[in-house]
């Protein structure tokens, strides 16, 4: 049976835009085949980005009182869970995070603000933040601030922004379930934005949220067919005092195979293990950088993660190496 999971590789690798029904078979491969599937996506990982590890460092610049109802988020509306809430961080404290991620080697440093979408102070704050880093060190800037007008998007790219993060988070189908203060058209109008005004495009999605694999493949060709840059996996951990408080985790073999199934329809794009990933994946971690080719490093917007030294430990002893931004 391992045999096919290699033919399919080949295909992929010969260019064959993955199908449905092949997607779908990847999320129900039984446990006996997982590391031949795994095996199958490294052949293609390996193509594409080589033994590279891209280490992407996040800034939670603004925390909580988010005006929206995202089921999964303890910084939304409707979540009661126990957060660090502040306002906007200074420009100084954005920089100071870009500062310490760059001695760390990230390639990318994610600036975050919760909320529907960013205020003029906010804009403020983080196009000088922007301009600031950009200025002073080599590092790929992204920002995650909520939906964009054609306006504000074009404002962050003026300012350095070299990508945004915008999450599609679910299918079309499903996403209704999850969010009902903004709709999955508005998310994907942002990113049609965000690409006209010339930005690259990290978008992903959660998993584990009570979607099917038919949504989880629906984004996952979704993703495809917006041509984004970047796909970062999310795993739910589920919050207290969030609607999903009360989900189980996915098995760390359905995170294998959920991130195997984004590599083969998304063969050239980088995928990343994000949130989530040392408390779903477990002792099955490392397996994800066979598959995946970018991590967060240092902890994710309101949890911590299992450190730098760790992931640095976990990545060189697989034999990957930290990718490092081209000269
Ligand atoms: S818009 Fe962002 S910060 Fe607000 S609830 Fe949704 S995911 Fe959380």
């Amino acid at each position: 049976m391992s045999r096919s999971w290699n033919a399919l590789s080949l295909r992929v690798l010969a260019g064959e835009p993955l199908g449905r029904a092949d997607a779908l078979n990847i999320l129900s491969a039984p446990d006996d085949e997982l590391l031949a599937l795994v095996d199958a996506a490294f052949s293609v990982r390996q193509v594409f980005f080589g033994r590279d590890v891209n280490l992407h460092v996040l800034c939670n610049a603004k925390s909580g009182a988010c005006g929206e109802d995202c089921a999964f988020c303890s910084q939304s509306a409707v979540a009661t869970s126990d957060i660090s809430r502040y306002p906007m961080k200074r420009v100084e404290e954005i920089v100071a995070g870009a500062r310490e991620a760059h001695r760390l080697g990230a390639v990318k440093y994610c600036t975050v603000i919760s909320g529907r979408s960013p205020s003029a102070r906010d804009m403020e704050t983080i196009c000088e933040a922007l301009r600031r880093i950009k200025a002073e060190m080599k590092m790929h800037l992204c920002v995650s601030v909520g939906l964009l007008t054609d306006r504000l998007a074009a404002e962050l790219k003026e300012a350095g922004a070299d990508r945004i993060n915008h999450n599609l988070e679910t299918s079309r189908r499903f996403f209704p379930r999850i969010c009902t203060t903004h709709r999955y058209e508005d998310r994907v109008e942002t990113v049609v934005r965000a690409k006209a005004a010339g930005l690259e495009i990290c978008c992903g999605g959660l998993v584990g949220m009570g979607e099917t694999e038919e949504d989880r493949v629906d984004l996952a060709l979704a993703l495809r067919e917006l041509g984004v840059h970047s796909i970062p996996v999310n795993f739910l951990d589920p919050r207290a005092g969030t609607p999903l408080a009360g989900l189980s985790r996915l098995s760390p073999r359905d995170c294998l195979r959920t991130l195997v199934m984004f590599r083969m329809t998304n063969p050239a794009t980088d995928i990343r293990a994000a949130g989530g990933r040392e408390a779903n994946l477990g002792a099955l971690q490392v397996l994800a950088l066979y598959v995946a080719n970018s991590i967060f490093t240092q902890g994710y917007l309101t949890t911590p993660g299992q450190g730098y030294p760790e992931d640095l430990a976990m990545i060189e002893s697989a034999g990957f190496r930290v990718g490092r931004i081209e000269a």
